[in-house]
């Protein structure tokens, strides 16, 4: 295995050079754009570490499949009345069809608006829970959210802020749309690892074994919904081609990460900000296509 994570990330990575560092959040155009990491735990709870898998960056949009997870924790099923669960075309950022008069909510909780409309539903202090849950499944207490991100993000995040009013007028979320933002952009600002990701695939890899409480959901439907979700829409617009040519659940952040969770067999944690055109990391998709191949990692 470790000759294997040798040679993927030397194959890959180059394709670093030809992707672009998120800027739209000007936080995220201070990362340095050489970090490649991979982390992978297996079924048995062996790792296997290469690069820089303890460099600490923010989690972004993996963010959306903890949010979906503590949603779905709190209400069940019912989170599907306010967020649907099918494919898009869309990328990850898309708010025209939000205004559309037979939609009736957001297409799924791995698009911005979708996320938005999910951690709407999560109960009491959101962010606190979702720290807790993170630190929970990771068993790194020192897990936080970046300040500066934080702000960088609320004070340029017109988009978002565009995504939430007019979620809030067409009675798609309860909550104040300023409230309902802030929780979003804070547990997007979660910084993370790569070994931090993997621990959070392996959960789900694992039909989500290990907590002490599921709340309203048996643990099974919840991984198989967040397996689900991240198959049809966790690479947002090329999920379709993503499942085609890796065939893994995966979901991806702009903050450089890639979580990839392999149903009863490995959690993969990728890190390598350079993103290409659709938002994903440039080398951690090529990582991933490499790994699928050589490991036959795909479901399908
Ligand atoms: N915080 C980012 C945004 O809302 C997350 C997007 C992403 O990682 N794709 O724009």
């Amino acid at each position: 295995m470790e000759k294997v994570l040798e040679e993927v990330l030397e194959e890959n990575q180059v394709l670093a050079k030809h992707g672009k560092v998120a800027s739209y959040i000007p936080a995220l155009s201070k990362v340095n754009p050489n970090h490649l990491g991979i982390c992978i735990i297996d079924a048995n709870g062996n790792t296997y570490k290469k690069g820089d898998c303890e460099v600490k960056f923010t989690i972004q949009s993996i963010s959306k499949v903890i949010g979906l997870m503590l949603a779905l924790m709190d209400n069940g099923e019912k989170v599907f009345e306010k967020v649907g669960r099918e494919g898009t075309e869309d990328p990850f950022n898309t708010l025209y069809k939000l205004d559309l008069p037979y939609i009736k909510k957001p297409v799924n909780p791995m698009i911005n608006a979708g996320a938005i409309a999910t951690t709407a539903q999560i109960k009491g202090d959101k962010i606190k829970r979702i720290l807790e849950l993170i630190r929970d499944i990771t068993e790194n207490l020192n897990i936080d959210y970046s300040r500066e991100v934080y702000l960088s993000e609320k004070t340029t995040g017109e988009k978002n802020k565009a995504i939430a009013h007019l979620l809030r007028a067409r009675g798609m979320i309860d909550e104040e749309p300023d409230e309902a933002l802030d929780h979003y952009f804070k547990q997007c600002s979660i910084e993370v690892t790569a070994c931090d990701l993997a621990k959070i695939a392996i959960f789900i890899a694992n039909g989500c074994k290990g907590l002490k409480s599921y709340g309203e959901i048996n643990r099974k439907t919840l991984s198989r919904n967040l397996l689900a979700i991240m198959t049809m829409g966790g690479m947002y617009n090329i999920s379709g081609q993503y499942a085609a040519e890796v065939g893994v659940p995966s979901k991806s952040g702009v903050g450089g990460g890639i979580m990839a969770a392999v149903p009863g067999r490995m959690g993969i944690g990728i890190f390598s900000p350079p993103l290409d055109e659709n938002g994903h990391s440039a080398a951690g998709y090529g990582i991933m296509k490499s790994l699928s191949r050589r490991l036959d990692l795909s479901i399908f």
